[in-house]
């Protein structure tokens, strides 16, 4: 019997992600979990330059321990970390929906849990 796939993702369009862990925060609140764990981590990318300059990425990017909010989106609900986050980064939804969004902009990653 095969394996059943996960039908919903979350479409992380990180080009305008500040760093701020907000998502982080919001995961970690809502499940309690323990200090330094969550279901997304932010990611900082250090890209160095020339003239001794250096550009910064911030990539957030779920973990694990991410279940996709289940017990919310079958609410009805948003995740928490796409409803907490200011600049809205990350958009939940049908990974067909969210994979035709995909190639409209380059810093989108598409994630789906395993
Ligand atoms: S994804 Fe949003 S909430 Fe998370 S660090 Fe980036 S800007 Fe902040
Ligand atoms: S979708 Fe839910 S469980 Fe996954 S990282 Fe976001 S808040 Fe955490």
């Amino acid at each position: 019997m095969s394996e059943k796939k996960h039908e919903y993702g979350l479409l992380i369009d990180y080009e305008y992600c500040t760093g701020c862990h907000t998502c982080e925060i919001a995961c970690s609140q809502e499940y309690q979990w323990p200090a330094g764990m969550a279901g997304i981590k932010v990611i900082e990318v250090v890209q160095k330059l020339p003239n001794d300059k250096a550009y910064l990425t911030y990539l957030p990017f779920p973990t694990e321990l991410c279940m996709l909010c289940a017990r919310r989106t079958k609410k009805g609900l948003e995740p928490t970390c796409v409803q907490h986050c200011m600049a809205a980064c990350m958009k939940y939804g049908h990974i067909e929906e969210l994979a035709k969004e995909m190639g409209k902009k380059a810093r989108m990653v598409l994630w789906v849990p395993r």
